[in-house]
């Protein structure tokens, strides 16, 4: 390719909105535009990297087994509302209306249009296992998309399928799609590590997720540095001590703390309790219902754990108005001793019409009270007293408090022992770019993807399913390779591999003359060569050079040339000035010596 003839638009300043580096670097190095907030055109060579990922990524879903297909962007709500997710990814899914008025969904992924045609399509056991994958544009309505491609509105997306006819089988095909993940990133040039990963709305009950560590990555992981341990930080667990027991010290004495709102005016004189011996009181309505959460005053909920472990579909905190018509108190003052329990106590029916009225589901006597694990048996505790201005000391959890039930609730935190090895966990920033879930039998049977077995049963399909964000491992790419001046390709992945850059760009001078030379025998040869045939000063086209960052640069000058050589130039090494005749051969050898990185 001739630079003249393609559009490689290269910034010196980035557009002030974009945060990160790769999202800079993508618009200064010409590579993408945006078009609206979380929507971007792929410029020429932008649109040649993202081919190369999907290329590598082709190879090895074949290579692993899978087969290709193309699904429609465009779905039906109905089978969203099959298989329960139209109300539970609400929030992500774009919807529009036909002329005809009726709805339509784009597609965030593909579950139910994949277990749809399965239903109709595979009957038994012998057309099994099956693994379907496509590549395509994919949708979610994101109400603060950023980072560029990361958190993109419209964005690529590698998304597969498998069927088995049993649960080993299944754990087969994820073992197959998590082996060919770590291929596809290395061949990429990306370091990823997998960590375990919440199911969340896709459901299932066993999921890994690939991670690229970065500074700038919107999620964070919990690892162990000595045996590997290493989880989504949504899902981590530690092996924190409980709560140390205390004499139990008496009866329940309420006190007087006026003002003391938070846990740490609490921790402070007067009063002087640790964080440590105070329970948290949260107050959540989990699908309409409230739900009382205690934790220790140290810790934090996580709220993807609290939606894992109630199986609620969506939970939020309720606000000020709802917490003081449930418990009569407002947040600062609340907790969960049983006698202090407003709902247990009234039994006025305008009570539970007014918590109805306000659009939350409680019979009478009944509120769940879930409480973290690290609280277990603990006494000798201090908690709000439902009573503005008010706390209660002595409390014991198993004495004093009726909980429903007990999860790990709490964010694991750096420092905390690995469970494992109890050595101390590490905490990283990270971005996702690749996911692998057991489904099981969730979607199959709810979209009636069955199969005869070979005794003569019909079963419904194992399923699993494996996404890679394309787009977004691009992005990753460059966010782990760049330096002050650009973009620094992997061979693998660059949208080309040498860039010829002649100094000189009269037609028919011997520089011009050598260039389009190499330009021919590189080409001939199977390379991705650009040729920089732009009037430009020199210092424009190598510093264009480095920020596209081709991965090597072979420079022909007027002055070299006079001495027989040209200079050679790899993204991350040193100019090596060579004689013009060997300048093919020691550019073959660079990319063989790459390649084989
Ligand atoms: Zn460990």
């Amino acid at each position: 390719m001739k630079w003249t003839q393609t559009l490689i638009p290269t910034l010196r300043e980035a557009p002030s909105d974009a945060e990160i580096v790769s999202h800079k670097l993508l618009l200064r190095a010409g590579l993408i535009r945006k078009l609206a907030g979380g929507v971007y055109t792929f410029l020429p060579l932008g649109l040649r990297a993202l081919r190369k990922v999907e290329q590598i990524i082709r190879e090895e879903m074949d290579r692993a087994g899978a087969i290709e297909v193309l699904m429609p962007a465009l779905q039906p709500p109905e089978i969203w509302q099959q298989s329960g997710r139209y109300e539970t990814a609400g929030n992500v899914l774009f919807k529009l209306k036909d002329s005809g008025n009726r709805e339509w969904l784009l597609s965030p992924t593909a579950e139910e249009v994949i277990t749809t045609l399965a239903a109709n399509e595979i009957n038994s056991y012998r057309q099994l296992p099956k693994n379907f994958y496509q590549i395509s544009v994919k949708f979610r309505d994101e109400i603060r998309p950023r980072f560029g491609l990361m958190r993109a509105k419209e964005f690529i997306m590698k998304d597969a399928y498998s069927f088995d006819t049993t649960d080993e089988g299944a754990m087969a095909a994820y073992k197959k799609m998590y082996d060919a993940y770590t291929r596809i990133f290395a061949r990429c040039g990306l370091k990823t590590f997998p960590v375990e990963a919440d199911t969340g709305v896709i459901g299932g009950n066993y999921s890994h997720e690939f991670m690229v560590p970065a500074e700038t990555g919107e999620n964070e992981v919990a690892f162990c540095e000595a045996c590997g341990y290493a989880a989504n930080i949504e899902k981590a667990t530690s092996g924190i001590p409980k709560t140390a027991a205390r004499e139990i010290g008496g009866a329940i004495e309420k006190f007087a703390t006026p003002g003391a709102v938070t846990i740490e005016a609490l921790s402070k004189e007067p009063y002087k309790v640790p964080a440590n011996r105070q329970i948290k009181t949260l107050v959540y309505i989990a699908d309409s219902k409230p739900i009382l959460i205690l934790i220790r005053g140290d810790d934090q909920l996580n709220e993807t754990k609290l939606l894992a472990k109630t199986g609620a579909v969506a939970a939020r905190p309720a606000t000020p108005g709802e917490i003081y018509a449930l418990l009569g108190a407002h947040p600062g003052s609340l907790g969960a001793v049983s006698l202090t329990l407003k709902f247990k106590l009234m039994d006025r029916r305008e009570y539970f019409d007014e918590l109805k009225n306000l659009g939350l589901i409680v019979a009478k006597g009944e509120i769940q009270v879930l409480a973290d694990e690290r609280l277990r048996g603990a006494n000798g505790m201090t908690t709000g007293a439902n009573e503005d201005g008010y706390h209660l000391r002595n409390v014991s959890m198993e004495r004093d408090i009726k909980v429903t039930a007990w999860f790990d609730l709490r964010t694991v935190t750096a420092g905390e022992p690995c469970a494992k090895c109890g050595k101390p966990l590490k905490i990283r920033r990270a971005i996702e770019v690749g996911h692998v879930f057991k489904l099981g039998t969730k979607y199959s049977e709810k979209l009636n993807a069955t199969f005869l077995d070979v005794d003569g049963s019909r079963k419904p399909s194992v399923m699993g399913c494996y996404g890679i964000g394309v787009t977004r491992t691009m992005q990753a790419v460059i966010e782990q390779g760049n330096d002050k001046d650009g973009v620094i390709w992997p061979l693998s992945v660059a949208p080309y591999q040498v860039c010829i850059t002649p100094l000189a760009v009269a037609p028919k001078s011997q520089v011009m003359q050598l260039a389009e030379k190499i330009y021919a025998e590189l080409t001939a040869k199977g390379v991705d060569v650009i040729l920089d045939d732009r009037d430009e000063r020199p210092g424009v086209k190598f510093k264009d050079s480095e920020l596209v960052g081709f991965p090597i640069r072979i420079g022909i000058g007027e002055k070299s040339l006079a001495k027989g050589e040209v200079e050679i130039k790899p993204r991350n090494g040193v100019l090596q000035p060579i004689k013009s005749e060997d300048t093919v051969p020691a550019v073959m050898r660079l990319l063989e010596e790459n390649m084989a990185k």
